[in-house]
């Protein structure tokens, strides 16, 4: 008997017909961001007067009084009804990594009981959505559990569209009854306020006129994609989102034809659609390429600031998935959806911008601003090399585990690589001559000669986990599937406690009647040589790096339990206590939730393996050795001598060798999940990480033996090559 439901889906995939693209009639510009309610649709639907008001309130962070708030509420509701939206939702991040939703319908009853559509101040200002299912780390106890959703006015509503219902969106912040964060994008408001309070202060120095500053965003998304039908036949994807088990296909990546290579049909219109959406909800979407494995793709807008280009990444990730299924697609954004292939990343990359259009870390060609340059450049090293850990805990994930620290791109220790020239900037002051004013003149004379690294950006090291690129840094190590929130926060807190640093470090050298150049550039050279051992250039991958880093003292934290004890220690606390940006109660909770998660992760992960080892490789494996044995029997009774049926009695003994290995693996797993599962959150993890996981790999080891051992026609799940290569 031959296994239907992988052929099945074989069949499925070549006779799939390209569904065909939503068509959306002009050009880019004239529909971009139709679906939000931004600056274009408050002007038509509110009072000059009024409008100015808002936008004053907003730029200066002022609660808006209730009259504002129901003025705001009744435009919005016109505007949504009139693109015919019916319900309104309170749009929130909750620690889940997912985003939610609780719909409402505008239609209501008035006090005489006559139907009306009504939308008021209150309900855009705050929800109870019934908070008590999504993780809070034990800031609510369930009788309490009540969490409160907040609009957060800093990023526009917009209308959301499900098969023709719209929705319109407002994107809030998630709180306890005691206002404790019980999402992402709190934390992030509160690092971006801190990081801005610091940042306009430094700029200061240089320039009075700057009165705002924010951090920019702009993340790459890495994807992989596939058929449905493959999809749905395979237990680990649609449990786990990647493949748990999966002998490597002859041919992976080894060829490197996929990476910038013609986008498929399929593929292509799906991209469109997708483009098509992000761009009508405002997400500035903008480069489309291959990745370098085989199905992996990339997505990447143009920048923003940070709170809305999280919020945007948020929303697409939604709408990768959705419009997935409309092409009979399903998109994977897991770290490691197939074993033996690259991995997915979401590169973050950040830097700082004024109000006066100056992007804070760009060399630029006016030298005498180089000194600002230098002062963010250097102020940024200095906090990674501070807080290195924390920023590694922020990243980290059961998922992620798989790319950091995993033999893959990039390591688990973090380091920073700044290019060549830079490298020799760098140097040149912390080695040159003692900064006395002809001191400071020859190191002014230096910056004005930096080149213009944004149009010379040859100078790339593709193994660092966080890189400057010309005229930003670049955050690799984050994951595909993490809430850019969470990194960014910590960026965020990190250079804005550097920068407070720095400040006071600055002035009191000016306390010995120096001049302000020469004060500050001191306190730079002392940065320089403070944090250099996390500036490295060579290769991260090499085995030599990696001892190199433990004689710097850098760490290399391979897995998330120890990755995450991060928030546990002491200089984290303080950190994130004096910023404000986590109370110690919420960091516990914060680290709660994450552990648990992972734990939660593995759990599902082991239960799928073991049930697919059970239900489909060992029936497949059994039923082929029958065969072999029944051959064997027949054979010898036929009179034939050993050599007629050797082979086929080898094989027998062999798929039995795997079979007792598979079923003891599982049963061993079961055991330690069970042990495991007594214990408390942090060791539970470590339990699940140190006795767990490797009994999944040697399940996986054996099982990726048999397959290609095994009659084809016999093998249920759809392989490798079917997953990485149909289409
Ligand atoms: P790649 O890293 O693939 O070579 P680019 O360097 O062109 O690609 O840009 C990658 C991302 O960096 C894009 O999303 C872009 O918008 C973003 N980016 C460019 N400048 C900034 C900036 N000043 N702040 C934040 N992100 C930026
Ligand atoms: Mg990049």
């Amino acid at each position: 008997m031959s296994n239907d439901i992988r052929l099945d889906a074989i069949k499925s995939v070549q006779n799939r017909q390209n569904i065909p693209l939503e068509k959306v009639e002009g050009k880019i510009s004239e529909f971009f961001a139709c679906n939000v309610f931004g600056d274009q649709a408050m002007k038509t639907h509110m009072a000059p007067k009024v409008y100015k008001k808002i936008q004053q309130n907003i730029a200066k962070g002022k609660t808006l009084d209730r009259d504002l708030a129901d003025y705001i509420a009744e435009a919005m509701r016109n505007w949504a009804m009139e693109k015919g939206a019916t319900h309104y939702a309170h749009w929130f991040q909750p620690l889940t990594g997912h985003t939610a939703e609780k719909h409402d319908s505008f239609f209501t009853l008035d006090s005489s009981g006559a139907a009306i559509e009504k939308f008021n101040g209150d309900a855009l200002v705050q929800q109870e959505p019934d908070g008590s299912s999504f993780p809070g780390g034990g800031l609510r106890s369930t009788f309490e559990a009540r969490g409160y959703t907040a609009w957060d006015p800093t990023s526009p509503a917009f209308i959301f569209e499900v098969s023709g219902e719209k929705t319109l969106c407002v994107p809030t912040i998630f709180v306890t009854y005691g206002g404790q964060a019980l999402d992402y994008k709190l934390p992030l408001l509160k690092s971006q306020s801190y990081l801005e309070e610091a940042a306009i202060e430094v700029c200061n120095l240089f320039d009075e006129q700057v009165n705002k500053v924010h951090a920019t965003l702009g993340w790459e998304q890495e994807y992989f994609l596939l058929d449905e039908a493959l999809y749905n036949a395979r237990p680990d994807l649609i449990m786990c989102d990647r493949t748990l088990l999966g002998k490597y296909a002859p041919k992976g990546q080894q060829l490197d034809d996929h990476y910038f290579g013609s986008i498929p049909e399929r593929v292509y219109a799906y991209m469109r659609d997708l483009e098509n959406e992000s761009h009508k909800l405002g997400i500035p979407v903008r480069t489309r390429h291959n990745e370098v494995a085989p199905c992996q793709y990339e997505l990447a807008p143009i920048f923003e600031e940070v709170n809305v280009a999280v919020d945007h990444n948020q929303l697409l990730m939604d709408l990768m998935d959705r419009i997935a299924r409309r092409h009979k697609l399903r998109v994977l954004l897991h770290e490691k959806p197939y074993a033996g292939v690259n991995g997915s990343g979401k590169h973050n990359n950040w830097s700082m911008a004024t109000d006066t259009g100056v992007n804070l870390l760009s060399p630029g060609k006016d030298p005498a601003k180089n000194l600002q340059f230098l002062t963010f450049f250097v102020s940024t090293i200095k906090a990674v090399h501070q807080y290195a850990d924390l920023l590694r805990a922020s990243v980290t994930s059961a998922s992620n585990d798989h790319r950091l620290g995993a033999n893959e791109a990039p390591p688990a220790i973090i380091s920073i690589f700044i290019g060549e020239t830079l490298t020799r900037v760098l140097n040149e002051i912390e080695e040159g001559t003692p900064l006395n004013s002809t001191g400071v003149k020859e190191v002014m004379k230096l910056l004005g000669k930096i080149p213009n690294l944004e149009q010379d950006n040859t100078d790339r090291n593709r193994t660092s986990p966080f890189a400057f690129t010309g005229n930003k840094f670049e955050i690799r190590m984050a994951g595909s599937t993490v809430n850019c929130a969470a990194p960014m926060t910590v960026l965020n807190m990190i250079v804005g406690k550097q920068l407070r640093s720095f400040l006071q470090d600055v002035r009191i050298i000016e306390l010995d009647g120096v001049s302000k150049d020469q004060a500050i550039l001191t306190v730079i050279k002392r940065y320089i040589t403070e944090s250099k051992a996390i500036r490295f250039e060579g290769d991260n991958y090499s085995e030599a790096w990696k001892e190199e880093a433990a004689r710097r003292g850098l760490n290399n934290f391979v897995d998330t339990p120890s990755a995450l004890d991060a928030y546990l220690g002491e200089k984290a606390c303080e950190l994130f206590v004096e910023s404000r940006v986590l109370s110690e109660r919420e960091i516990h909770a914060h680290y709660e939730v994450r552990i648990e998660n992972y734990t939660l992760k593995l759990q599902i992960e082991s239960r799928t393996l073991a049930e697919m080892a059970m239900n489909q490789v060992l029936p497949a494996a059994v039923q082929y050795q029958n065969t072999l044995a029944e051959n064997v029997l027949n054979l010898k009774n036929l009179g034939l001598g050993e050599d007629a049926y050797a082979a086929q009695l080898d094989l027998v003994q062999r798929i039995a060798k795997h079979i007792n290995a598979i079923k003891d693996a599982c049963y061993k797993m079961k055991k330690e999940r069970d042990l495991a599962n007594e214990l408390d959150s942090r060791e539970c993890a470590i339990a699940y990480c140190q006795n767990v996981k490797p009994l999944m790999e040697v399940v996986r080891e054996h099982a990726d033996e048999l397959e290609p051992m095994i009659d084809d026609r016999l093998w249920a799940l759809p392989k490798y090559r079917e997953l990485l290569f149909l289409r």
